[in-house]
């Protein structure tokens, strides 16, 4: 199903040259704002001079730290009465970055994000249960308006208190969710605990799924736990928050929207752009947004763009699964580890059950690293011989996977923190 097909379906050279044309009215806006105004002068830079998206190169890339060091109004494009919402990223220390958008803004990303849930097949008569964090954090919002937009019921439950959450899909009917999926796993345990049945007892049909790193083997087990479609969702408050790049139901990878950004895949060493299938860092430009021009912001979020056109149609390019991002790359006794890989090595075991952290330690001079992880019910049961030989196992899978040899611990359900956002993998107890 398509919200707006001839957009979602625009042959590719037309679509470059709306890019062209977009890019062009960016730098015009941005040259109001005091950060791009300073730099396009020095430049020599103005709409007048981008003929191709090759143009783009000229501008320097955008990140996290010049958002931050331009605190708060160095990025704003339009008078400040117009703007009428802010938001800000999940980040923890020194200054948020902080993101303005005037009325079409938002109107603009409302579009986006319903052109999403219309992809995945979310239509009028739908119930919506919107279980994201609503406030400063984007997603809770962000879809809620989307939602509206395409005309279906929203429930704004916003995140945790899962007792209520199941009551609610219980009493509304609710059959689309939009959810983080480290919840969507806590969720599926207070399920067993109340006794009601997540295939039966609710009519859950597709799950918006986004927000964190997460492998495959999760979505399939959130499918296969609920009886639904589970669909990523990726986006990031510098470009307004989800509705950046969604799956479509091939579920191969994630359209990114490119009548409204330009992506690029870098080398985040060299920061030249690496090949398609290859790969590299995602950097955005918004192409239509009038508060907050950004141009060429460095995610430092990992993944590789699929080289061949999608069978659903649509001519957005996609990218793959985001790995996770530059900075969550362990470095242990020499070997580089993203958590994504423990992840999808311990999902690969049926009797694994619904959370894991990694605790990170010194031991002596050297860094250590443990893995906590939740087992099934029933393996419990099964005694400690049985136990041993599954964590035997479980440790020689993780060593092939990461090349050295981690400790595994084995702990009862629901017995490791959750926490109602995104989760928190890894524990880094190295400095203590
Ligand atoms: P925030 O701006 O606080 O909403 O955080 C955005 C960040 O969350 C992104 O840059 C990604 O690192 C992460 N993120 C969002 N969606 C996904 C997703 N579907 N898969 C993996 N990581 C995601
Ligand atoms: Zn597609």
């Amino acid at each position: 199903m398509f919200w707006e097909k001839e957009i979602e379906t625009m042959p590719v050279p037309e679509l470059r040259a709306m890019q062209v044309g977009r890019l062009r009215e960016m730098v015009d806006r941005a040259a109001r704002t005091p950060y791009y105004g300073e730099l396009f002068g020095r430049l020599g830079l103005s709409a007048g001079r981008i003929k191709s998206l090759d143009d783009l190169k000229r501008i320097p890339f955008t990140t996290k730290e010049d958002l931050r060091g331009h605190f708060p109004y160095g990025f704003l494009a339009t008078p400040s009465e117009d703007v009428v919402r802010m938001h800000s990223s999940s980040g923890t220390t020194g200054n948020p970055t902080v993101v303005y958008h005037t009325r079409r803004d938002l109107d603009m990303w409302a579009n986006l994000v319903a052109r999403c849930m219309v992809m995945t097949g979310v239509h009028k008569g739908d119930v919506f249960q919107n279980m994201m964090g609503y406030g400063l954090f984007t997603g809770g919002i962000g879809l809620h308006y989307g939602a509206e937009k395409v005309g279906v019921m929203v429930i704004p439950a916003g995140a945790g208190n899962s007792k209520r959450q199941i009551w609610l899909m219980r009493n509304f009917g609710t059959t689309v969710v939009h959810i983080i999926p480290s919840y969507a796993l806590k969720l599926a345990t207070v399920f067993e605990a109340e006794d009601v049945d997540p295939k039966k007892d609710v009519k859950l049909r597709i799950a918006l799924i986004g927000a964190e790193p997460h492998s495959e083997a999760i979505r399939r087990r959130i499918e296969e736990i609920y009886a639904l479609d589970a669909f990523n969702s990726y986006g990031l408050s510098e470009m307004n928050g989800p509705g950046v790049a969604f799956e479509c139901p091939e579920k191969k990878g994630m359209h990114v929207w490119e009548d409204s950004y330009i992506l690029e895949v870098i080398d985040p060493e060299t920061l030249e752009p690496v090949p398609d299938g290859e790969e590299g860092e995602l950097v955005f430009t918004t192409l239509n947004r009038e508060a907050m021009p950004i141009f060429r912001y460095r995610t430092r979020d990992l993944a590789f763009v699929y080289p061949e056109p999608c069978a659903c149609g649509r001519t957005h390019r996609r990218i793959a699964r985001i790995k996770g991002r530059t900075d969550d790359m362990l470095i242990i006794k020499g070997v580089n580890v993203f958590p994504v890989q423990v992840e999808r090595t311990l999902m690969a075991f049926p009797e694994v059950g619904n959370n894991y952290v990694i605790v990170l330690e010194k031991v002596g001079p050297m860094d250590g690293m443990i893995v906590r992880i939740e087992v099934r019910n029933e393996i419990l049961q099964g005694g400690i011989r049985h136990l041993d030989d599954l964590r035997r196992r479980i440790v020689r899978a993780l060593s092939d996977e990461i090349l050295f040899t981690p400790k595994v611990e084995l702990v009862e359900p629901g017995s490791l923190p959750t926490t109602e956002g995104k989760a928190v993998r890894v524990i880094d107890r190295r400095a203590e």
